[in-house]
């Protein structure tokens, strides 16, 4: 199965519950959720003017991007995981993929799979991944609602915070749902003020504030 690939390197994981992990991030590409804020619009367009013949390619320009097969995906993270543990598929929007056959490679690696999606498709339902991170996108100007089925099985919710009516829609997203798991909340931008309105509220409703600290560290 091909999978459309927009980068892949070894970080350590900045933001949510497993920060500080070490882990292969494979950047897919393509997302038709539309956040003004997103700091990876370059992975939006399944543009054919920016496609690529391999992954090298596609790692020297963010705009572009590869096809390869996942199991090939699973052996180049395997390249330079050193010792780490973890893959993350993110994106772009991973879900809008079929990721059960990269996830079984990822596996068959000796992978733990960790997803982060907004929450608008479901392509990574049913794979076999170990932690599903949601990062909901409410109201964006894709219109992609974010679905139940996806909230209710992830283990994280990582809600961008930028002003208190996301708390509100996340508090609505929350009431409607069977979430179980844990819920951050991450400043936007590292903003001062929404980062104070972040601390605020994880100390009333007992939630985690996710910080983007490999940002700190100049790490991508
Ligand atoms: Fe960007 Fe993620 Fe929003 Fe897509 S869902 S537009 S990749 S922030």
């Amino acid at each position: 199965m091909m999978i459309r690939l927009n980068d892949l390197y070894l970080c350590i994981q900045g933001e949510g519950c497993l920060a500080g992990t070490p882990m292969v991030l494979i950047r897919l590409h393509g997302c038709s959720v539309g956040c003004p804020f997103c700091d990876t619009k370059e992975t939006w367009a399944n543009d054919e003017e920016n496609r690529v013949p391999d992954l090298h390619q596609a790692q020297a320009d963010p705009s572009k991007w590869c096809e390869m097969e996942a199991s090939d995906v699973a052996i180049a993270a395997s390249e330079i995981r050193q010792g780490a543990k973890w893959a993350l598929i993110t994106g772009g929007e991973p879900a809008d993929q079929d990721l059960h056959q990269l996830v079984a490679c990822l596996n068959a690696c000796g992978f733990l799979v960790a997803v982060e999606t907004s929450g608008t498709a479901t392509g990574h339902m049913g794979a076999g991944v170990h932690w599903v991170c949601v990062s909901p996108k409410l109201g964006m100007p894709g219109a992609k609602p974010v679905l139940p089925e996806v909230v209710n099985t992830a283990n994280e919710i990582k809600m961008v915070v930028g002003k208190p009516e996301d708390v509100t829609k996340l508090e609505d997203l929350l009431e409607r749902s069977s979430f179980k798991g844990t819920v951050c909340l991450q400043p936007m931008s590292t903003n001062p003020e929404a980062t104070r309105f972040c601390i605020s509220t994880c100390q009333r409703k007992g939630w985690r504030l996710s910080l983007q600290t490999h940002k700190w560290i100049n790490e991508r």
